[in-house]
């Protein structure tokens, strides 16, 4: 009941402004429809193009996607090995296989780039279903699957790597493939049927001339492509001048990009859901406000010094109350007794959340409010494969993203995920030079929502200019928290 009580007019849109397609089945994925009623952040409303966008893109999942006589065309195609560019023209349906690899704010990461990078090219988005994807997540697109299905032709595709003789850099490289820079390509070259997509951290030059526009206009013409990465390379794209007048339709609010892509595509399981609404109901629906801190040590830090950081930045920022260790306290008033905080900690670890919950129960506030704090799990270490593991992460980090206030800790793609699908602009908690330290300032407010793309392109495409501290474009700038990366702000 008290969901209900709180929930602001606008978030009885349950479909976010048109951002999701009516008419799925509600009982097979409860989140799809009722996130919508969780959520008390001011909501941002999707451009009328990218509603019209999303709606075609659907109409095109279906017509091509798995199952239809397109599909099985460009599987056959693919088998083959045949050229892709065969017909007159390109053929109408062309795919994009994204792979899911590392932890699950990577995974979320990647599969929204991939899911981006396939509205802008027209390409059928499946993705890799190992990793539990297909676990966690719903079918974000009505009537057709967006998972590969099994008997995909390229047995090895989960294994290629930057030594694939058939990824991109290696086809530039080894003159398979010319671009004729600046000039499209001529209709009487042949494109391989398909061409793999190396943007992991080890890329090399020639595996960056994705993020070039004349290269794109080759990729055009390749029926299929399989994508590894495991960053948010959504700010890479706008490097990218042919992209520009599209992604500025599309985003006209340039920081919501991965926030919508993200409610657009990523709706928990009813497991998974269960979990995130169970607790959410539990123990945090009746706080006046939920301040979410997100703590993930990465490097060998001593445990106090981060508690210090979080404690030292919460009460800097005013987000959580100081606590009265002298004296003694004033008697709460009424007023101040019906405020009422609910702190949210997620960590591998309970330690920190130990700590601030006795906190604030050994001393009283100085404001005289109620406080109280949560850890859903805890869950020590980092498990790979495990389902129960992903699932908790997955509900986590749905929960983080109910909060009103958002900490987290940079680096972290987890907590990225958090604040993007929050439409939240988090305080970031930066990791200090050295681990022994607690930084000063110990967080700082962040400048947009937006993830940050990790593993950017330097030295960007044969005219050699660097794509980094918005000298390209003013709108992708270097992060905060990790110095030469990217972010949309
Ligand atoms: P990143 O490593 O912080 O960029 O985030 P990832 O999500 O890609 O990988 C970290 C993984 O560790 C998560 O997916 C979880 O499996 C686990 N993990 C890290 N922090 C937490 C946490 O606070 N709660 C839970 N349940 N799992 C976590």
């Amino acid at each position: 009941g008290s969901v209900l009580q709180h929930r602001p007019a606008a978030a009885h849109d349950k479909l976010l402004g048109g951002l999701l397609a009516d008419g799925l089945d509600e009982g097979s994925c409860h989140s799809r429809y009722q996130s919508a009623m969780y959520r008390r952040n001011a909501v941002k409303e999707p451009s009328p193009h990218l509603v019209s966008k999303l709606r075609r893109h659907e109409a095109l999942q279906r017509r091509c996607g798995p199952g239809t006589v397109a599909y099985s065309n460009a599987v056959e195609t693919l088998r083959s090995g045949k050229s892709g560019g065969g017909g007159i023209g390109p053929p109408e349906c062309r795919y994009l296989v994204s792979i899911s690899y590392r932890g699950l704010g990577n995974r979320m990461l990647a599969t929204a780039s991939a899911f981006l990078y396939a509205l802008l090219t027209e390409r059928v988005l499946l993705v890799d279903p190992s990793n539990e994807m297909d676990e966690l997540f719903c079918e974000p697109f009505p009537g057709m699957t967006w998972l590969l299905p099994p008997g995909f032709p390229l047995t090895n595709y989960t294994s290629f790597s930057v030594d694939t003789a058939e990824s991109y850099g290696n086809m530039v490289k080894n003159n398979v493939i010319t671009t004729g820079a600046g000039d499209a390509p001529s209709p009487h070259s042949q494109s391989p049927a398909f061409a793999y997509i190396h943007l992991d951290h080890d890329y090399t030059f020639h595996d960056k001339f994705f993020f070039c526009d004349e290269d794109q206009r080759v990729l055009r013409n390749i029926l299929w492509l399989v994508m590894r990465t495991d960053s948010y390379i959504v700010p890479g794209l706008f490097l990218l001048t042919g992209f520009h007048e599209e992604l500025d339709l599309l985003f006209p609010e340039r920081v919501t990009v991965f926030h919508h892509l993200a409610r657009y595509l990523f709706h928990p399981t009813n497991h998974v859901w269960g979990l995130v609404t169970r607790y959410y109901d539990a123990y945090l629906a009746t706080a006046q406000q939920r301040v979410g801190i997100q703590v993930r040590v990465f490097g060998s830090r001593e445990p106090s010094k981060v508690l210090e950081q979080i404690t030292a930045c919460t009460r800097g920022e005013n987000l959580l109350p100081d606590v009265i260790t002298a004296g003694d306290p004033v008697a709460a008033t009424a007023r101040h007794r019906r405020k009422s905080k609910a702190v949210l900690v997620t960590s591998l670890t309970s330690w920190y959340y130990e700590q601030l919950k006795s906190m604030y129960w050994e001393h009283a506030t100085a404001t005289g409010e109620a406080l109280s704090v949560h850890q859903p799990s805890h869950e020590e270490y980092q498990h790979f494969g495990s389902r129960s593991h992903d699932a908790k992460a997955c509900a986590e980090i749905y929960l983080l993203s109910l909060s009103d206030v958002l900490v987290t800790s940079g680096w972290s793609t987890f907590g990225y995920v958090a604040q993007g699908l929050a439409g939240l602009t988090p305080w970031v908690m930066h990791k200090p030079a050295n681990d022994s330290d607690v930084p000063n300032p110990p967080c700082r407010r962040d400048m947009s929502m937006e993830p940050c793309f990790l593993t950017p392109p330097y030295n960007n495409c044969r005219n050699k200019r660097s794509a980094h501290s918005g000298k390209v474009v003013p709108h992708v700038q270097n992060c905060h928290d990790v110095p030469w990366g990217l972010k949309l702000v």
